[in-house]
């Protein structure tokens, strides 16, 4: 068994600007939280250095001409029309290093897929990877270049069947728009709702077309979800379509913007429900590449990410966290963290909040069972 976790500390050189909600101190904080943990010099793991895709990797998903127009931001060339791409100020920023930095953690996926395609990896995680949103001619929702869709049908093209699990608070739409056709693909994405979440999509009834119908599944919750209900919800789902589907490999999304201080969504996921599907990914027994994702409450996201590689390494981490890593926060200017690995415990329900969750969850899996689980020969 190998786990393999892929970084490199020029990802800290793509930055979406001051102000930003994505920022990429979260990539350097996991990566030195499981450095002080000594857990790459455990047996069975390794580190690897990320390299950037290729340019024909990256034209498998996307336009030549929106490539052309993130290239040009590196190289002073601006759009004359930015909004046409899904460019500007806000969401998705036109900072000069755009191509150059998607390329990078695109290719850090790649390199993933690769590893766990060719077995010298049993599982191989890349935490700048995930962003699930951007779609083949524009960028959407943070996201530039869609590195699980590339990483996917690099996989797909070489004959295998791919499944894709998407547990970040927002739809996986870019993902599933790409697959949205084929029965090659499966991908699930449980997310907070459209109804009150960007990017407004993922209902059960957005379960793919033609040959794919049946192929996206999409379970939408409510606001003020916890552990219970969406762990409820990921254990209806995954396991039984996984094993009807036996795909040849699992690629997941693992964006911990669910969490409960997360400042961008209205989840209430605790690390407890959190590792629990990370786990429940892991018993699935098949090879596994991991990325990254959303997560703006950029303590939560090292100590999430640093369970999730803890899991995929089979390492207990000890719930202190290390000093090296607590004086960085304060380098860092990262303030009111949380001081232990795990959360004191999973979400504490309140009823009626929950009793609503639990409902609308149930309504929304009786429809999925009825519309999808019979194509896949599932019995509901
Ligand atoms: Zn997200």
């Amino acid at each position: 068994m190998t786990a393999t976790f892929i970084y490199s500390d020029r990802f800290q050189a793509y930055d979406y600007g001051g102000g930003h909600p994505l920022r990429m101190i979260r990539l350097k904080l996991t990566y030195e939280l499981l450095r002080a943990y000594g857990i790459f010099d455990a047996p069975g793991v390794s580190l690897v250095e990320a390299e950037p895709c290729t340019r024909a990797e990256a034209e498998t998903v996307h336009d030549t001409e929106y490539l052309d127009v993130l290239k040009g931001i590196d190289e002073d060339r601006l759009p004359i029309s930015p909004a046409r791409y899904g460019l500007g100020y806000g969401d998705n920023p036109g900072f000069k290093g755009v191509y150059a930095g998607s390329m990078f953690s695109t290719g850090a996926s790649v390199q993933a897929a690769r590893l766990v395609q060719s077995g010298k990896a049993t599982s191989a995680f890349n935490i700048a990877g995930g962003l699930h949103h951007a779609m083949p001619g524009r960028a959407s929702g943070f996201c530039y270049i869609n590195d699980p869709a590339v990483a996917i049908k690099l996989l797909a093209d070489d004959g295998l069947k791919v499944a894709y699990i998407d547990i970040d608070a927002h739809h996986g739409d870019g993902v599933q728009h790409v697959f949205y056709d084929t029965d090659r693909v499966l991908t699930i994405s449980i997310h907070e709702s459209g109804d009150y979440l960007f990017p407004g999509t993922g209902f059960p009834n957005d379960m793919g077309e033609g040959g794919g119908r049946g192929y996206s599944v999409n379970l939408p919750l409510l606001p003020g979800t916890g552990d219970e209900v969406f762990t409820w919800g990921f254990f209806e789902l995954v396991p039984p379509l996984i094993d009807a589907f036996r795909p040849d490999i699992i690629v997941t999304q693992l964006g911990c913007d669910t969490f409960l201080s997360d400042p961008l969504t209205h989840l209430r996921l605790t690390t407890h429900g959190f590792v629990k599907m990370v786990e429940g990914m892991k018993a699935l027994g098949l090879p596994w590449v991991a990325l990254g994702g959303g997560g703006y409450d950029v303590g939560n996201v090292a100590r999430a990410w640093a369970l999730a590689f803890g899991v995929m390494a089979g390492v207990e981490l000890p719930d202190n966290l290390p000093e090296s890593y607590k004086k960085l926060l304060k380098q860092n200017g990262i303030e009111g963290a949380a001081l232990s690995l795990r959360d004191p415990g999973p979400t504490p329900e309140t009823q009626q909040e929950f009793r609503r969750a639990r409902q609308v969850a149930e309504a929304m899996m009786l429809r999925i069972k009825w519309d999808i689980f019979p194509v896949h020969g599932v019995r509901g």
